[in-house]
């Protein structure tokens, strides 16, 4: 396949019932790609997971002490052992949150929230929908973005 043109879409999918299979561009952001995807969809609601293989990847850890994030950056061939989070909606924007578990070369893990990853390889992803959106609100006890029933 030729590499990737800017006016493309970086993903190709295809829909059974309520249900989207993914599969990612290579040499995209992994989480720019999938964001791009649901709103694309205009999906308010759903849930993610995935597997695959990427580069480079900047992980965060959020600390509820100073309610900041440490972001972290990875940079070598690793595979997306694990790909979970889920689609909601915030101030009328897409907002996806990921979480990830990425394999190394020696077999070991490392996890985390997912900021940023580039492909390098597949990625394969499944989104459910849900039929109604889920909002969510900035709680300032946790510092966190929550979901708002
Ligand atoms: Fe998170």
């Amino acid at each position: 396949m030729n590499a990737q043109q800017s006016s493309e879409k970086p993903y190709t999918y295809k829909k059974y019932g309520s249900t989207y299979v993914v599969s990612i561009a290579n040499h995209t952001d992994l989480a720019e790609s999938i964001l791009t995807f649901c709103k694309d969809m205009k999906i308010t609601a759903g849930s993610i997971n995935g597997i695959g293989a990427i580069n480079e990847a900047t992980l965060r850890f959020y600390n509820p002490k100073t309610k900041q994030y440490v972001d972290k950056t990875f940079k070598e061939q690793m595979e997306v052992a694990n790909l979970t989070g889920n689609v909601s909606m915030m101030n009328g924007e897409t907002y996806t949150h990921l979480h990830c578990v990425l394999g190394r070369s020696d077999y070991t893990a490392i996890a985390g929230h997912l900021l940023t990853a580039t492909l390098n390889g597949a990625c394969e992803i499944v989104i459910t929908t849900f039929d109604s959106p889920i909002e969510r609100y900035y709680d300032e006890e946790t510092g966190l973005n929550m979901y708002r029933f």
